[in-house]
């Protein structure tokens, strides 16, 4: 697997102390009462695992399946909602886990939604952001790394299904992709 990989961008050692600050800021900034940690599935999952063993607060997490369309698929913007439930959030706060803020369409749709379910007030955290335009008005409020506009796997993040398992944040070998 780590054949596959061109370069190391962000290596483990930095990732977890990142980590440290952002789940700090995140203890700092929420006020007491019900919070509900949404996951979005499956990119968010060792973010999210990482990160909210470092938030020593009460909270509730809850998984959601979402189909994006982008890249080759460059289309309207839909965000397809994958499960038969939709988390209860009424009156909750969120704070909204993603992997990474790429055109801003994922973390656009699933906020509005949010809000259309009655959350309280909804944050969001990525792992990473691209340094780009976005296609949706939207930025996150936590940010663990601003990259460039690479395809970038490991740490959650997947190419066909495979290297979410990698420690660290790495990009493809010309030759894998
Ligand atoms: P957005 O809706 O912001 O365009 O897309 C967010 C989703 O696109 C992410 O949750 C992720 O699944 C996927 N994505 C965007 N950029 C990358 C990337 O560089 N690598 C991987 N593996 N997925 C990406
Ligand atoms: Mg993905």
């Amino acid at each position: 697997m780590r054949d596959d990989i061109e370069r190391v961008l962000i290596d483990e050692a930095v990732i977890e102390k990142r980590l440290d600050a952002m789940a700090a800021e995140i203890e700092r900034d929420f006020p007491q009462g019900p919070l509900v940690v949404i996951i979005l599935l499956k990119g968010a999952l060792v973010f999210a695992a990482d990160l909210l063993r470092r938030v020593p607060r009460v909270l509730e997490i809850e998984c959601l399946n979402v189909a994006s369309y982008h890249g080759g698929l460059e289309s309207s913007g839909v965000v397809d909602f994958l499960d038969r439930h939709f988390p209860e959030v009424k009156g909750h706060q969120v704070l909204l886990l993603d992997d990474i803020l790429d055109t801003g369409r994922t973390l656009h749709a699933v906020s509005r939604r949010l809000m259309d379910e009655g959350a309280l007030a909804v944050k969001t955290a990525v792992l990473l952001a691209k340094d780009k335009v976005r296609a949706a008005e939207v930025e996150a409020d936590y940010v663990g790394f601003e990259i460039g506009d690479d395809f970038v796997v490991g740490y959650g993040l997947d190419y066909q299904g495979k290297y979410r398992n990698l420690p660290y944040v790495g990009i493809l070998k010309a030759g894998s992709l």
